[in-house]
């Protein structure tokens, strides 16, 4: 094969075998151009993608306002490190704590770093604060979540894949049911060192869990009754996924610490950040934590077009109205489906769980089948298919996409 010559996807597929660790079980698509809705293979193939890149690629693929704003910034300054200033950071700031309504941010590039941070401050306010003992502080975190991959976050994750033999893992974590008042508000009553509460508004990759109605405004009353610090991982479900900017925004509940990622950058380049009011984060100092390239000048131009465009095109009142046409369609399927047992979601943040067994193939078998559909989306945990398109998707695009999923449904029943 002559390095030039252009490789067909089986070529790109084997190279990604041979050379790559297999860290993933990627569906057998090869993809090599993006654009709002849609992408496409190297074939030329067109798809709808259902993924988004785990929700990272809201604004939809490759918008031009996004692309333009990096490009731009690319040509005249990347990094500087936080050794010197630079000209974008205290703007983005600026923007991006108005945007959501806090003091201050702490910029960093990928979720997992920035749920990282959010327990490293949450910590220290609890000893410099709050006044625990140091190294007593407790973390309480809810079954079945998902915040990333470091070792410390992998160490009060309960996934076994996730976890076996990456251990010794780190202490002071205590896990609870999710979406369970009475446990949480026990552990917050029998444990004088509990410094925070971190969880999902709407756990995604467990297979969208959808807490119930008040769950979260109750949680967030039980952290300020305890003086214990409610930690938001809206990484995935925040900057309009759920149909609000933020998914806590449905219950008007706001963090003390807010954790965003993903989408904060369109998907064009790896931006994280954590929001915190003065009195929280006034205990980090310099040197106390850092990242050389967190907070970078393209990072802060390409988050302030990425959150223009939310607003700009409307996003979260289209995922709002959107998702719900889409779950009422299926709704309206599964009615008389056997294959197919509920949908649930908020937004276009939705998935489908499929009548089998979770050790079962049906999930992936189905997802394959969509891709040659031409439709993308991927099984999260055994038998649930998450379903997230770019929420610049319309009416009559969803139809279509309602319309493939049905039929290829059918070929399961
Ligand atoms: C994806 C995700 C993360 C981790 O983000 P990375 O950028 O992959 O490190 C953390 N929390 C939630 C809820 C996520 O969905």
């Amino acid at each position: 094969m002559a390095v030039l010559e252009k490789l067909n996807s089986q070529q790109a597929i084997d190279l990604e075998d041979k050379y790559g660790a297999h860290n993933y079980h990627p569906l057998p698509v090869v993809l090599s151009r993006g654009e709002g809705v849609y992408v496409w293979d190297i074939e030329g193939k067109k798809y709808y993608d259902f993924l988004s890149a785990y929700s990272a690629v809201n604004q939809g693929h490759c918008h031009p306002k996004i692309v333009g704003a990096m490009i731009n910034q690319a040509q005249k300054l990347t990094l500087t490190s936080r050794a010197f200033y630079n000209d974008k950071l205290g703007e983005y700031e600026k923007f991006a704590t108005e945007y959501f309504g806090f003091d201050k941010l702490l910029p960093m590039n990928t979720g997992a770093e920035a749920v990282e941070t959010a327990l490293k401050i949450c910590r220290k306010w609890a000893y410099e604060k709050k006044g625990i003992i140091e190294n007593e502080a407790q973390i309480v975190v809810c079954e079945n979540n998902f915040h990333g991959r470091t070792t410390t976050i992998i160490s009060f994750s309960n996934d076994p894949v996730a976890r076996k033999n990456f251990g010794p893992y780190t202490k002071g974590f205590i896990k609870i049911e999710y979406d369970n008042l009475v446990a949480l508000e026990d552990v917050f009553v029998n444990n004088k060192n509990v410094a925070g509460f971190l969880v999902e508004p709407i756990q995604g990759e467990a297979g969208v869990y959808v807490p119930s109605e008040g769950y979260l405004t109750k949680a967030k009353e039980l952290c300020e009754k305890y003086n214990i610090l409610f930690l938001a991982d809206e990484v995935q479900t925040g900057i309009a996924r759920t149909g609000e900017l933020l998914a806590v925004n449905y219950e008007n509940v706001k963090p003390d610490i807010l954790i965003l990622g993903k989408a904060l950058s369109g998907g064009v380049y790896p931006v994280s950040g954590v929001f915190a009011d003065d009195h929280i984060m006034e205990v980090i100092k310099p040197g106390n934590h850092g990242s050389t390239f967190g907070g970078n000048p393209i990072a802060a131009t390409v988050a302030i077009a990425a959150l223009e465009v939310i607003r700009e095109e409307k996003l979260a009142e289209n995922a709002f109205e959107m998702g719900k046409l889409f779950r009422s369609e299926l709704n309206t399927y599964i009615e008389n489906s056997k294959i197919v047992n509920l949908v649930r979601g908020k937004g276009l943040l939705n998935a489908i769980v499929i009548n089998d067994d979770e050790e079962s193939e049906t999930a992936w078998d189905i997802c394959v089948a969509l891709k040659e559909n031409g439709l993308l989306a991927k099984p999260t945990h055994g038998n649930i298919i998450r379903f997230a398109p770019p929420l610049v998707m319309n009416k009559e695009q969803l139809i279509d996409c309602v319309n493939i999923i049905t039929r290829t449904l059918k070929e399961f029943e």
